[in-house]
């Protein structure tokens, strides 16, 4: 799950990782009264909040030297869709912004958490080259980002917060306040379950402050059980509506570009008959997982979600039938294919307990479904009949 960056700094706050004084504002009436009685001072930055980056660029981030201003950027952003590299053309609607205290930036840095797959551990990674496109810097001058592999049952180490710290080239009041900072940010990495931890920028101040300017935090859906006040920060407009659908009836279901729409069980065959579609040069339209249990009201579900999605020209459906048999699988099928009323070409995959009989079941059926041996005959049918 994302959130907002205003939601990740209140988070942070609560593990004394020092953020800037700001609130989110619904209204430009809200923003100004903020900024003038809950933050105070001369200068205030308008930021659009939505799930994405880059907003710098894109006019989501303004500094306001006056109230006015204050008042006339939130107007501005408010209700505008604003298209940043990370939105994709179609860009996003503003409907929160954050309220920040204006913030006197000596240098800015990157500071990054997440888990590294092929060692088992978290990584802490800094750069000295922050506020930029991170991916840049990997690409073009890895070196510059320095990392830290944590070990799960030792934690963040005091001596790997000073390493990380002195590779910023801090010293002094700036030194010691970036290893708090590191400590706290580790702190709530792991204690919230996160995915992902990502301050871009860090900055330090010239009075020796070292702020994190910019938050995001990405979290564990499956931990979320036991952070009942991390999943009431969920924000519905962010979220693609279909997946939202999908989740009500316990579907994995993620959009994705192509036109043949996939129905599988099992998280590992979803992903495997994927790649078999674009071996034999198909898209995939989206990841399924119907999960183990697959019955009439799974399949019809299943349906239509998949059906919502217009670039659907095609439907497989790849399903194991292991506990579940597949003649009751293919009843299903049959039943669910009748009461949606799918009229597109469905190409039905079904392996496993009574693959035979659930086969001469579709066959039989009167409907018209294509039945496919294997997954790579599947993948040959599914598009060959885009094809035609
Ligand atoms: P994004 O990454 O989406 O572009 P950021 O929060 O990183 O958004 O903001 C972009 C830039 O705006 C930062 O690199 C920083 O220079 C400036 N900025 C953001 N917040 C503040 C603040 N509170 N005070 C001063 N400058 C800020
Ligand atoms: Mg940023």
């Amino acid at each position: 799950m994302k959130i907002h960056e205003y939601q990740a700094k209140e988070i942070l706050r609560k593990f004394n990782v020092a953020v800037p004084k700001g609130k989110v504002a619904f209204s430009a009436d809200e923003a100004v009264q903020i900024a003038e009685n809950e933050i105070g001072g001369n200068v205030w930055v308008v930021k659009a909040q939505i799930h994405a980056g880059g907003r710098g660029k894109g006019g989501g981030v303004k500094v306001a030297k006056s109230l006015e201003e204050v008042r006339s950027f939130a107007e501005q952003m408010l209700g505008m869709t604003l298209v940043t590299h990370q939105t994709g053309p179609e860009g996003k609607l503003v409907k929160r912004l954050l309220i920040e205290q204006g913030v006197n930036i000596e240098k800015e840095f990157y500071v990054g958490i997440t888990l590294d797959r092929a060692i088992s551990k978290n990584v802490i990674m800094v750069s000295t080259e922050g506020g930029v496109e991170i991916e840049k810097v990997a690409a073009e001058t890895p070196e510059k980002i320095i990392k830290e592999a944590v070990e799960p049952e030792l934690g963040l180490q005091p001596y790997q917060a000073r390493k990380l710290a002195f590779a910023l080239g801090l010293e002094g009041v700036q030194f010691k306040n970036a290893v708090k900072f590191l400590t706290g940010l580790y702190n709530a990495y792991v204690d919230s379950d996160c995915s992902l931890a990502e301050i871009n920028p860090l900055v330090v101040t010239k009075e020796g402050d070292v702020i994190a300017l910019d938050a995001k935090m990405n979290f564990d859906d499956n931990a979320l059980y036991r952070h009942q006040d991390i999943a009431a920060f969920r924000d519905l407009d962010e979220e693609d509506p279909l997946e939202i659908e999908a989740s009500k009836f316990n579907l994995n279901y993620i959009k994705l570009d192509g036109n043949v729409g996939c129905m599988v069980n099992g998280a590992g065959l979803a992903m495997a008959t994927m790649d078999i579609i674009k071996l034999a040069g198909g898209e995939p339209a989206n990841f399924l997982d119907v999960g183990g249990g697959a019955n009439k009201d799974t399949v019809s579900n299943g349906f239509k979600i998949i059906l919502s999605d217009k670039n659907v020209k095609a439907i497989l459906i790849n399903i194991f039938g292991g506990i579940v048999r597949c003649d009751r699988v293919a009843q299903g099928v049959i039943d669910a294919t009748k009461e949606i009323n799918v009229n597109i070409p469905i190409v039905v995959r079904l392996e496993g307990t009574n693959a035979i009989e659930a086969g001469v079941l579709l066959q039989e059926s009167g409907l018209n479904f294509e039945v496919a041996t294997s997954l790579k005959d599947a993948a040959e049918k599914v598009t060959a009949v885009l094809r035609n």
